[in-house]
């Protein structure tokens, strides 16, 4: 079985000098920063944001300067600062690239969370990021009332006459990018529909959780539905926790370390009352956060080695399936279908294999691989819509390559890939459908 997930020895030593650093607190960033990085630039070709300006302060390695000045207190946090945290995706690709082992993903996020802490954000962030993700997405009730409103909106025919309004465009520009970016609401919310425990027809071979997500619950309901449906016809019994809450990875992601860990312990309660083979993951960004949480809770009596725990046995699905064998389908499947790396499962969970293989694997299939097929979508969580301008290039650059593929389907493992690259695809008018893997394989065994 493969496990990820980082300890915290390689990243929580303290570099700087508290009297001087311009950080402080507990959760400072990491002296890897110093101690690895030999500013050998590997990891400037692979980066979005340098891509867009070819400016060094929007690189990883220039990112690393800026930070490690603040850490020395030469530099104060100040706008520019600030804003060149938040230009970051966070998508980790420079992780893959450096050589030298630079845990630059918690890096930026532990910054985003002195950000927080100092109160540095800009009002437009601090809205979104720390009143949407922490009161309103944390939150199982207030998130599904959002989610009614939405789906009310979407379908009762206000919303197309929003999408018309000049005014609306003129004077609320980012409300009207957030509208289009947003996920269609059916009004079936999944964990309404399933019970706690869900059994296959044959004797269970494997026991696995499953986490429903808090936009993946409420938005993506179809693609949780797909994704049990594929383990049960794997003969795994699910277990779908009522209690479980939202992972926390937008809100960790985003700097917000304090509500992450909260969640996080509801979420070890909950799952660990069970014996599980595994929890099965069909998010990248909350599989990601989920082989983190032994780190988050590494200083936490209680939670320190329960939490290590949880965090090995978090699986994305396209992992699971690939551990335990795809079953073969009865039927070919004669498509034409491609691959986009989701950061967080490429990156972040050094999962890019797997689901290649699995797709491969499928008879019939055509398979064609993506060109820059790991490059970031732009979609980053709630990038889209704070940074949507700088987003959009970065899309652009993938549904160029989506266009060279001509592929009937593109498979991505990420409810915010897939938003976004549909998104893409729509305002370009390219047919290729975006999927996920489990609806790719609802649709492969006719489930
Ligand atoms: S690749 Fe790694 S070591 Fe090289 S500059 Fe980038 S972060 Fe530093
Ligand atoms: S995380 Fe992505 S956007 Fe940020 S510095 Fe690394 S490669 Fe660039």
């Amino acid at each position: 079985m493969l496990h990820t997930a980082r300890t915290h020895d390689d990243r929580n030593t303290v570099f700087m000098n508290p009297n001087i650093s311009n950080f402080n607190g507990i959760d400072i960033p990491s002296d890897d920063v110093l101690t690895n990085c030999m500013h050998c630039g590997l990891c400037l070709p692979v980066c979005p944001t340098f891509a867009i300006t070819g400016r060094e302060k929007s690189s990883p390695r220039g990112r690393i300067r800026l930070i490690k000045a603040v850490a020395e207190g030469t530099l104060e946090m100040t706008e520019g600062f600030v804003d060149e945290m938040n230009f970051c995706l966070d998508c980790q690709a420079c992780e893959t690239a450096c050589p030298a082992g630079v845990k630059y993903g918690s890096l930026v996020e532990s910054v985003r969370n002195q950000m927080r802490i100092q109160g540095k954000e800009s009002t437009t962030a601090l809205t979104l990021k720390w009143i949407f993700l922490r009161n309103v997405v944390s939150k199982k009730y207030l998130l599904k009332l959002v989610a009614r409103t939405l789906g009310i909106y979407q379908s009762s025919g206000l919303e197309r006459l929003v999408k018309k309004s000049y005014v609306i465009k003129k004077l609320a520009p980012k409300l009207s990018k957030l509208q289009e970016l947003s996920p269609r609401i059916d009004g079936r919310f999944f964990d309404d529909i399933y019970p706690e425990i869900v059994t296959p027809t044959v004797v269970p071979k494997y026991r696995v959780g499953f986490l429903s997500g808090c936009i993946m619950n409420v938005a993506f309901a179809k693609i949780n539905e797909d994704t049990v449906k594929v383990l049960l016809h794997h003969d795994c019994e699910v277990i779908i926790p009522k209690d479980q809450v939202c992972c926390g990875s937008l809100q960790a992601h985003n700097g917000d370390f304090d509500i992450a860990r909260t969640l996080a312990k509801k979420n070890i309660d909950v799952f660990l009352k069970y014996d599980l083979d595994a929890i099965v993951m069909n998010s990248a960004g909350c599989g990601a956060l989920m082989k983190e949480y032994g780190h988050y809770l590494h200083d936490d009596l209680l939670y320190a080695k329960k939490a290590e725990i949880l965090s090995s046995k978090v699986k994305d699905i396209s992992e699971f399936l690939f551990e335990i064998g795809l079953k073969k389908p009865v039927k070919e499947y004669c498509h034409r279908v491609s691959y986009h790396d989701a950061c967080h499962l490429v990156h972040a969970q050094k999962v890019s294999k797997q689901p290649r293989e699995l797709i491969r694997s499928i008879p019939g299939i055509e398979y064609v691989e993506l060109n820059e097929a790991s490059w970031c979508c732009g979609s980053a969580g709630t990038y889209n819509i704070i940074r949507h301008e700088d987003s959009m290039i970065i899309l652009d650059r993938k549904i160029e390559n989506v266009k060279i593929a001509d592929a009937e389907f593109l498979v991505a493992n990420n409810p915010g890939c897939l938003t976004q690259i549909e998104y893409g695809c729509a305002n370009n008018h390219i047919k290729t459908k975006v999927i996920h893997l489990a609806t790719l394989l609802r649709d492969v065994y006719e489930l």
